[in-house]
């Protein structure tokens, strides 16, 4: 057999990359052998394709203090990725990007200045990224000094915030401290504060197990040093701060005491005096925007003949969700003749525990809207599959009425399905009455 392993017309027809690759595979006329990884594992090649291709390679071989040797050890680097880095070289740009060497093929590149390398990992990370693997891609994106990458999976963490902190494979365990304090500190991390806090608490005892050190509330304070404080426990529901926090150690009793002051007496929005009573942020996170369900293809009404009595009767519907969402309030249906309606909105779950409330509600007719947005004081974490029933109860005027209701509604990568609900009193049901719209993020 020939040098050329049986091959013997591997030149005609074939492009410059595509002999030099095959003499790369093949190991003809190989000039230097790069010994790759821990068990230096040998892999041959030819200094000047490298040295062609790459700035490192070159100043190595051939630069005022050229590497005369016949081998270069390379530890940092495995033959596997090694190998793929050589096709790119070799082939004229060309190798396979994979999930599982996209990372060691972006070091490699960078290592060696291969810009056009670096920019297709980047592509392919960017491309990649969804919410059970943005924290991993975006400690990486740190490690490599990938800045674009790296905001771009700060904006992927905040539109799906809800998914990546509840990420089953804690995917958010991945992130340093300085990444994990980046996103707890930002305005647009907008998911109730109590699941910040959880995530937080399971981020830090993952690291105290990483560092084998004990799990207790003095160590866990320890390592999560300034994202404690990023954590906006002022704007924590009282109750869960109570059962959460209160009964630990985490916070100090003095800080355990600020953030009690700011539930009972100080107002939220921000003003000077409350920053200098805490060391938490008093400021509320940005909302973002929500989006709308709406169940009914008509709305009628307003006629001596066309309306909906509203007579303190509950009106009621209820829902299931194909994934987890917040509510964040309902839309309803407004009076109308100048006329007002007073009363309350609930939401419960399958168990008829009310989860929110917003009462003594006043509606008055809007001047060319048929509809009004009511917001829950907090958003409400809504399971997929389990079903919810929304409830309002009204009393005063007339109000217009949805008709042409739908059992299915598909919103923003959620689809809604609606039943009749048992609590009802005053016909709302899935085909026509109140109950506009849910309002969801
Ligand atoms: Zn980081």
């Amino acid at each position: 057999m020939d040098a050329t392993d049986g091959v013997i017309d591997w030149q005609i027809g074939r492009s410059l990359a595509e002999t030099n690759l095959h003499m790369f595979e093949k190991g003809l006329g190989t000039d230097i052998v790069l010994k790759m990884g821990e068990k230096a594992q040998q892999l041959p090649c030819h200094k000047f394709i490298l040295a062609s291709r790459s700035p490192v390679f070159y100043t190595m071989f051939y630069g005022g203090l050229p590497e005369t040797g016949s081998e270069v050890i390379i530890p940092d680097i495995e033959y596997d990725i090694m190998v793929d880095f050589l096709r790119y070289l070799y082939n004229g740009g060309k190798t396979e990007i994979m999930p599982n060497n996209v990372m060691g093929l972006m070091y490699t590149a960078k290592k060696y200045g291969v810009q056009t390398l670096t920019d297709e990992c980047r592509v392919f990370l960017q491309n990649e990224i969804n919410s059970s693997n943005v924290c991993t891609v975006m400690e990486q994106a740190h490690l490599f000094d990938e800045r674009k990458l790296w905001e771009n999976c700060l904006t992927t963490i905040f539109s799906n915030a809800f998914d990546v902190l509840r990420n089953e494979d804690h995917d958010f365990h991945n992130l340093c401290a300085d990444c994990m304090k980046k996103i707890v500190e930002n305005d647009r991390l907008n998911v109730p504060e109590d699941l910040i806090f959880i995530a937080c608490k399971s981020w830090a005892e993952e690291k105290c197990g990483s560092m084998n050190i004990d799990i207790n509330d003095a160590n866990l304070r320890e390592i999560l040093g300034g994202i404690l404080f990023a954590i906006r426990f002022p704007f924590m529901n009282e109750m869960l701060f109570t059962e959460m926090v209160s009964h630990g150690d985490i916070l100090t009793q003095e800080e355990k005491l600020s953030v009690y002051q700011q539930f009972n007496h100080s107002p939220r929005d921000g003003g000077p005096n409350i920053s200098e009573k805490t060391k938490f942020c008093s400021k509320p996170r940005v909302s973002a925007p929500s989006y709308r369900a709406e169940r009914f293809k008509e709305v009628v009404g307003g006629t001596l003949f066309d309306f909906w009595e509203n007579d303190n009767m509950i009106d009621a519907i209820s829902f299931k969700a194909s994934r987890d969402i917040s509510l964040v309030g309902i839309t309803i249906l407004s009076p109308f003749q100048n006329g007002i309606i007073r009363g309350s909105l609930s939401i419960y779950d399958e168990t008829n525990i009310c989860l929110a409330s917003r009462k003594h509600l006043e509606i008055l007719q809007a001047t060319n809207d048929k509809m009004v947005d009511i917001n829950f004081p907090k958003p409400v974490a809504i399971s997929e599959s389990c079903w919810y029933t929304v409830t309002q109860q009204m009393s005063g005027g007339r109000s217009y009425f949805g008709t042409d209701g739908q059992k299915e509604v598909k919103g923003e990568g959620v689809v809604f399905r609606f039943r009749n609900s048992p609590m009802y009193a005053n016909n709302t049901n899935v085909e026509s009455g109140q109950i506009y719209a849910l309002l969801y993020k």
